[in-house]
């Protein structure tokens, strides 16, 4: 439910409030959550356009829902204070204040920076049941979101670090 009330309008509260709480308390009703209740202004544009502006292999992981080698990813030890943008639109997604040392392999987090900046979705690729996490405003693949994290959220998002571009606290 507070996926959906955070910064938002009365209204938009109580519009929201029937199918938000419906959803309680699995990750699956986030997905739905995030669906019904994100206002994120939407970036189009065509896998071609994508292909252009990005690397090959940022493309691969953000626009083809690839994965970075564990241990390999310039974030995955990374201590710096600041912000983690999507490589691919800029938008705001992660703090260094809820980056933590999962052991994974994979830069990891345990919050967002606002829930609103991302989509959840069901991903049963590769035989496993999964929920995959992706940027609000461009829709690329950024990693995986896991209920083994550490409080107070309990959630463990694991992300791609060349899916992010760091922003050093000014
Ligand atoms: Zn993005």
């Amino acid at each position: 439910m507070e996926l959906c009330i955070k910064n938002k309008p009365k209204i938009l509260i109580t519009l929201f409030f029937t199918a938000c709480i419906a959803c309680k308390p699995s990750i699956q009703t986030k997905i739905t959550d995030n669906r019904g209740c994100t206002k994120m202004e939407k970036i189009h544009k065509s896998e071609e356009e994508w292909q252009k502006e990005l690397d090959p292999f940022v493309f691969k992981v953000t626009r083809q829902k690839g994965t970075e080698p564990a241990f390999t990813g310039k974030y995955y030890k990374h201590k710096e204070k600041g912000i983690y943008l999507c490589i691919c639109c800029g938008q705001p997604l992660f703090s260094s204040a809820t980056k933590y040392d999962s052991g994974s392999g994979w830069p990891s987090f345990w919050a967002p920076l606002d829930n609103n900046s991302l989509e959840l979705e069901e991903d049963r690729s590769y035989g496993m049941i999964r929920t995959e996490v992706k940027c609000a405003r461009c829709d690329a693949h950024l990693g995986h979101v896991f209920e083994d994290g550490p409080k107070p959220t309990g959630l463990r998002y694991c992300i791609n670090s060349v899916a992010l571009k760091f922003q050093a606290e000014q």
